[in-house]
């Protein structure tokens, strides 16, 4: 209803109302600010090893981890890494450094030792919280990179190898003991890295107010946008290293008072006896996990009666997948996030998730979030664009990111003077709101002057019943510039030819659309958050030619 569309500049706004946001907060205290309403409820589920924390649990060994922080050295302003898989002290490391105003960077233990000290070196981390299984790699990186004992400590969470400690120094300290400090919501208290999708992983510094921000745009006010309530059980199968599940997940469940189900790792059939024993209500998923849920015969084996709300978001997902999960999971009310961790990282979320739900349409990433303001602008002249018009989505608010870490000029070039960050994905709002986000702008595919969005026929490829994954590139073709061509995984045991695929397509598109080549794989490269690694793709395609 606010929504200005005047003809110089269309901005738009969520369609629920403003809302008062506690952003002059610190983190820590805004997240467990309504802990003494259920002190005694579930917070944290392991579900490898069964255990289980209370709302005060959790919020004490927060604070003992943030005096054990501070006995070690660790000071307002310093950084520390997390090298960890989802597990309790991920989020004690996390909420105890909030505590002392200290800043965490999480990065996947999966990385080589290289791209892990690339991070501890931007971040100038000053300790690695991790498991002794990663301590050897670290270790065998080489002369060239820091040494564990003299230049940093490191903490594990099982038992310490030689030159280590373990984490009870945190966890058994006394609570009473933390430092006061002040913190300013303009303080950095994270410091995620980019999936690295489209380059090298890029560090972004989230303040206090930006994080509490994005999760207030999330679950606070009347209505809430994403309504988790207390007695809700919500998934945590994607990485708490990347800024969705720490955020959308995690902080988000705090603040509403929702458990958490911490799960390890991804394995469908672990997975599918977790949500079963545990009765998840919420699930936090990407498109290769809607992938398996819808297309795995393991499914039907398990009672997934429980889930009342999927959220997909960090990738493309189209009507036809969204359609084959909601058939596994016909309870469920289905919809998407679209988020990215420059922008705090949420932009859009489904309003079918609401307390009082509107309706979305299937395809779309929901409405802007509120207390923000969304536009879109055409990539050569900058001129924001009214509805259904196809341009770069841009975000302007307090949820969005202080800046690259030390890197202002890529700063400069992504958040303009005006406070608005460009996003590089093309995207449009329709007549009712709701955004579709069309591709990364780098990612298009130019044949001759029309684009082709590689996600477009991805959703169409994985629809086909003998297609397990798929992923399309452009190849350097002498008269079109570009050419899509795609990477297909057959169902198991499913015979299915280059032509038959090609032809599936042909019969959906218009002509420029169509598919060049078909080539055979048995896996499609993705990042751990969900993303398919074209980059990846193209290289091969470079390569063999
Ligand atoms: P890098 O910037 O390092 O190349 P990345 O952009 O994949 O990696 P993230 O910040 O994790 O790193 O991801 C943000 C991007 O993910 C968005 O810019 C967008 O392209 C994509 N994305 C997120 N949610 C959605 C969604 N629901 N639909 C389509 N794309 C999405
Ligand atoms: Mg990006």
């Amino acid at each position: 209803p606010q929504n200005q569309t005047t003809s110089e500049n269309h901005v738009f706004t969520s369609k629920l109302p403003t809302i008062p946001i506690s952003n002059h907060l610190p983190l820590h205290t805004y997240c467990f600010e309504n802990l003494s309403q259920y002190p005694d409820r579930q917070c944290l589920l392991i579900g490898n090893t069964g255990k289980s924390y209370t709302f005060a649990e959790t919020h004490l060994a927060c604070r003992k981890v943030a005096t054990g922080l501070s006995n070690l050295g660790i000071r307002k302003g310093d950084v520390v890494m997390v090298l960890l898989q989802n597990c309790a002290e991920f989020v004690f490391t996390f909420m105890g450094a909030s505590i002392i105003g200290a800043v965490t960077t999480a990065a996947n233990p999966f990385c080589t030792a290289k791209e892990i000290f690339k991070q501890f070196s931007a971040s100038k981390s000053r300790m690695i919280i991790t498991q002794s299984q990663y301590v050897d790699k670290l270790r065998e990186a080489g002369d060239n990179f820091p040494k564990i004992g003299e230049d940093f400590s490191v903490i594990t969470i099982d038992d310490p190898p030689e030159g280590c400690l373990h984490f009870s120094v945190l966890s058994e300290a006394n609570e009473d003991e933390a430092l006061a400090v002040e913190i300013d919501p303009d303080d950095a208290v994270a410091l995620p890295f980019s999936s690295g999708t489209t380059g090298l992983p890029k560090g972004v510094i989230l303040t206090h107010r930006s994080l509490i921000t994005s999760v207030a745009q999330q679950v606070d006010g009347e209505n809430p946008n994403l309504y988790l309530k207390s007695d809700d059980v919500v998934l945590c199968v994607l990485p708490l290293f990347h800024i969705y599940s720490l955020n959308s997940v995690l902080l988000c469940s705090l603040r509403a008072g929702a458990a958490v189900l911490l799960m390890q790792k991804f394995e469908i059939g672990t997975l599918l006896e977790l949500i079963q024993r545990h009765r998840v209500s919420v699930a936090a998923v990407v498109p290769p996990l809607v992938l398996a849920l819808a297309k795995n015969l393991l499914v039907d084996k398990f009672d997934l009666g429980s889930i009342r709300l999927v959220l997909s978001g960090a990738a493309p997902l189209g009507k036809e997948l969204e359609a084959a999960l909601l058939s596994r999971v016909p309870q469920a009310v289905f919809g998407q996030g679209y988020g990215m961790t420059e922008a705090g990282p949420v932009l859009s979320m489904s309003p079918s998730f609401a307390k009082q739900p509107l309706p979305t349409k299937s395809g779309s990433c929901g409405n802007v979030v509120r207390n923000a303001e969304l536009k879109v602008v055409d990539p050569e002249t900058g001129c924001s664009l009214p509805r259904n018009h196809p341009g770069e989505i841009c975000i302007r608010g307090p949820q969005i990111m202080k800046g690259y870490l030390n890197d202002a000029e890529a700063t400069a070039r992504t958040i303009d003077v005006d406070g608005w960050l460009h996003t590089g994905d093309i995207g449009y709002v329709d007549d009712d709101d709701d955004v579709f986000i069309v591709d990364r702008v780098k990612e298009l595919i130019k044949f001759k002057g029309f684009q082709v969005p590689p996600a477009e026929l991805e959703s169409l490829l994985v629809s086909h019943p003998n297609i397990a994954d798929a992923a399309v590139v452009p190849q350097k073709d002498e008269a079109a510039g570009e050419v899509p061509v795609a990477f297909v995984v057959r169902s198991n045991g499913f015979e299915l030819t280059e032509e038959v695929v090609k032809e599936f397509i042909a019969k959906q598109v218009v002509f420029y659309k169509r598919l060049h080549k078909v080539y055979f794989v048995h896996a499609i490269p993705k990042s751990p958050a969900g993303k398919i690694l074209r980059k990846d793709l193209r290289a091969k395609l470079a390569a063999a030619s």
